[in-house]
């Protein structure tokens, strides 16, 4: 056991200093209260922001929507203009974990949470995330739910979200406050690629609080799908997972395509040029195929995962065809959500 200091704080700027003082945010306590049981994260503070009154999902004048940090993924998902307008948000929120867990876990947590690697929760064996420096047990070794894309011979781990992967479709912005000030990142830089320093996830900087999301107006509300690929149908990451949403023209030729892959990479993976590619183009599984092998251009197995390439490229297929059609692979049911 690790002593730790616990505290509650009040506002922002309260939450700002304790960090600057070596605190670390606790939300729903999820994520970290696990890695705190098995010593893989050990902090000396841990400093409560649940009290900070980011929990409002409000308009935005441009006709988007604010989703503040401390918005629980169940609340989230139940909310009534997720399901009108971003019901993409919803499955994908929906397609997580448990009633349990999605009824503490939060936006801002979520954001943050970590590889589920095995080697990276078994602190007997070498893991560059935990220990920089010490090796990577995964390469080489039980590959199965690691990266295609994107990997470095540092680290192989894949970012697990599902949440994540459809405000990356939906090109969400991440707010966040620091001791320097606020700053709005764009989703697709939030999470990065492991290079040779996989002890960072994104690219928030030390101390930074995320305070809020933002969602653009486009929410695809009417042609979408999250398909979710995972070893169970129920409580399980994603093996492989496709956030798909288009826009159509009167005459059924695509306007616009977004399709980002979960479970693949360390980030959730989009290829805005292929997505251009289809632009203009009659859905088709022939346009897909296409598309699919763009996206997944340059994918790679570590061996047990080489599955994962076939089934990201027909998954992809599935997704978009269900999208084209307003055929979903999966609605929040209003009358329960
Ligand atoms: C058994 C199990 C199954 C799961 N299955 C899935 C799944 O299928 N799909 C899926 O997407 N997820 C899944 N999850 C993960 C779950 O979604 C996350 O644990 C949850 O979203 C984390 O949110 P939290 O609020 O509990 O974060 P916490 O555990 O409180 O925090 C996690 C991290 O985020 C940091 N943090 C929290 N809030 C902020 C903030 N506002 N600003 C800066 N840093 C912050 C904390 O310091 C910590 O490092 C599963 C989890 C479990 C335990
Ligand atoms: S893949 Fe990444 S998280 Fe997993 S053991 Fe290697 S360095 Fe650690």
């Amino acid at each position: 056991m690790n002593p730790f200091r616990y505290e509650r704080v009040q506002n922002i700027d309260e939450a700002l200093q304790a960090a600057g003082q070596g605190g670390r945010f606790i939300a729903g306590g999820t994520n970290l209260l696990d890695l705190m049981k098995e010593n893989v994260e050990r902090p000396g503070r841990l400093v409560d922001i649940n009290r900070l009154g980011l929990d409002q999902v409000e308009p935005l004048p441009d006709g988007g929507l604010r989703i503040g940090a401390l918005v629980r993924n169940a609340d989230l998902a139940s909310h009534p203009w997720i399901l009108e307008r971003y019901p993409l948000l919803g499955c994908a929120l929906m397609a997580g974990a448990s009633p349990q867990l999605r009824n503490m876990a939060t936006t801002g947590g979520n954001l943050m949470q970590r590889s589920r690697c095995y080697y990276f929760y078994d602190t007997a064996t070498r893991c560059n995330k935990r220990a920089p420096g010490s090796g990577c047990g995964a390469v080489g070794g039980c590959t199965r739910i690691h990266a295609i894309l994107g990997a470095s011979e540092h680290c192989i781990a894949v970012h697990p979200s599902d949440m994540c992967v459809a405000m990356a479709a939906l090109d969400a912005t991440v707010n966040v406050a620091g001791a320097r000030g606020r700053r709005s990142i764009p989703f697709q830089e939030f999470h990065r690629l492991p290079g040779d320093t996989p002890q960072y996830d994104n690219t928030l900087r030390e101390g930074e609080l995320i305070t809020s999301v933002d969602l653009p107006a486009q929410g695809f509300a009417s042609r979408y799908s999250y398909l979710k690929i995972r070893d169970r149908l129920s409580y399980a990451f994603a093996l492989v997972s496709v956030a798909a949403a288009l826009r159509l023209e009167d005459d059924g030729s695509i306007a616009e395509a977004r399709v980002a892959l979960g479970g693949v990479a360390h980030k959730p993976w989009r290829l805005p040029e292929a997505e251009r590619m289809l632009a203009g183009e009659t859905p088709s599984v022939r346009s897909f195929t296409r598309f699919a092998d763009a996206l997944l251009e340059g994918a790679t197995g570590q061996g047990d995962n080489e599955f994962k390439i076939e089934l990201a490229c027909r998954a992809t297929v599935r997704a978009l065809t269900q999208a084209a059609n307003g055929t979903p692979q999966s609605q929040v049911d209003k009358r329960i959500a």
